[in-house]
């Protein structure tokens, strides 16, 4: 058996956005520690790579803006890094609310917005047509423009954390299966993998959809479970401008941004597709999440795009794409310590929104890492806020799959 290391500071299992984002944060902020990322198959090839990557800053979600912001001051910082640029779409997002209950939601948002210190304007619906032609927004009652925020290549945004973590000294080792913790009285001292046993200080799960099948090693549950996420891509087409804003549509449940000519759109199904984290296979490259690419899905809902949408029922599909993102029954991420086990932390429960938020994600873990307190906030992060759990039942596994179901944003 090959081990490439057998002891390590912080072992990260994960080499999605969050585990590579982490990777970043620790070597950047607290350098001449040895860091591992041990992914099993390729980095950011599960969940990372398959985001629409809206970057959302303006959220009902307080807790989540931080975390986002700080995203948008690292990728300044890599590109200074690495020389390179990100080329990440300053496109800004169109908040449209066609019913009284959005409005009322759009007028919290704003008042969020001006605490962040977060610019917006409003927007006349022959505006908001003009800047994207494929809207009809005659029927919105509010329409709100946020210029700040940016969609990016997920991927990119991945190994851009990865290449620049390399470069500060992290170890990022693929092909290497995190098989068991090495767990004994109440703490984590290390893993075993396929390649050997490597000993640890901390060690870090970040492995995304499969997270708990880790944890529950420890007897953690940590509240969320695989919920797949899926969009559309459309033909090419003039009404699609390749410099758009991206859209928010909540009275359809539907979101869209360009996609070089095209249309990205998401839009949600009444009961989303769930899994258990221990029956997914360990490499989703080929994995079935729509026997039909969707179809059925956007026939039941589509009705709902088609009114902003109205060419939505002539225009063509060419690709389908999907993946699995921890959902949480309360929308909100997983993170930070676990009561009762020491040595190991989480980074987990994304709810669709890891890309934009894994800037925070990758600080707040370095920092709980390093055994100094989070410049954020986690509290409504915790991993004990649901109580006992069992994330592997049906009805549990239901329960986060409605949050994914009810969620109005992007
Ligand atoms: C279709 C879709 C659209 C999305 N759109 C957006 C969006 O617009 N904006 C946004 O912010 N987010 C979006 N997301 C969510 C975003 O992609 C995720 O939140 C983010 O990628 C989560 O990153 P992660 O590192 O936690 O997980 P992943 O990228 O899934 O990485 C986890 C890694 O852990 C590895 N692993 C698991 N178990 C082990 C083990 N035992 N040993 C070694 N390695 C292991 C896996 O192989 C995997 O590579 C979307 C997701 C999907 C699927």
């Amino acid at each position: 058996m090959f081990v490439i290391s057998q002891k390590a500071n912080i072992v990260i299992v994960g080499g999605g956005i969050f585990g590579c984002a982490i990777a970043y944060y620790y070597t950047r902020n607290y350098p001449g520690k040895k860091v591992l990322v041990l992914e099993r198959n390729e980095i950011c090839n599960a969940a990372t790579s398959r985001a629409a990557a809206l970057m959302t800053i303006v959220r009902s979600k307080k807790s989540y803006i931080p975390l986002s912001l700080e995203t948008y001051q690292a990728v300044v910082q890599m590109e200074k890094q690495l020389g390179e640029s990100l080329d990440m779409r300053m496109s800004g997002m169109m908040h449209l609310a066609a019913s009284d209950a959005r409005v009322e939601d759009l007028n919290v948002l704003l008042e969020i917005a001006d605490q962040f210190r977060q610019p917006y304007e409003y927007l006349s619906s022959e505006r908001a047509h003009s800047m994207s032609p494929w809207l009809k927004a005659d029927e919105a009652m509010r329409i709100v423009f946020f210029p700040g925020e940016a969609y990016c290549d997920p991927y990119l945004l991945g190994t851009f954390f990865s290449r620049c973590a390399r470069q500060q000294g992290a170890e990022i080792l693929q092909s290497c299966a995190v098989k068991e913790l090495i767990y004994r009285a109440g703490a984590v001292y290390g893993v075993k993998t396929s390649q050997g046993t490597i000993e640890a200080d901390i060690v870090i799960d970040a492995a995304g959809a499969w997270a708990n099948v880790l944890s529950m090693q420890t007897g953690t549950a940590i509240p969320m479970a695989p919920v797949r996420s899926q969009y559309w891509i459309t033909e090419k087409a003039d009404i699609f401008p390749v410099d758009g804003p991206m859209v928010l549509l909540p009275d359809a449940q539907a979101y869209a941004r360009p996609e070089g000519g095209a249309l990205l759109f998401g839009v949600r199904e009444h009961q989303s597709l769930y899994a258990s984290p221990d029956k997914l296979p360990d490499d989703i490259s080929n994995f079935m999440f729509s026997d039909d690419k969707g179809m059925s899905d956007l026939a039941e809902n589509g009705d709902r795009l088609a009114r902003f949408f109205p060419h939505f029922y002539d225009t063509g599909i060419k690709y389908y794409m999907a993946g699995f993102s921890g959902y949480t029954p309360d929308g909100q991420l997983v993170m930070g310590k676990v009561p009762g086990v020491e040595n190991f932390l989480l980074a987990s429960g994304c709810c669709g929104a890891g890309i934009a938020v894994s800037g925070g994600v990758g600080l707040a873990l370095a920092e709980l890492a390093s055994g100094n307190p989070s410049t954020f906030d986690l509290s409504d992060f915790d991993v004990s806020r649901f109580g006992k759990i069992d994330p592997f039942s049906t009805s549990w596994l239901e329960r986060c799959a409605m949050s994914r179901s009810k969620k109005l944003s992007g």
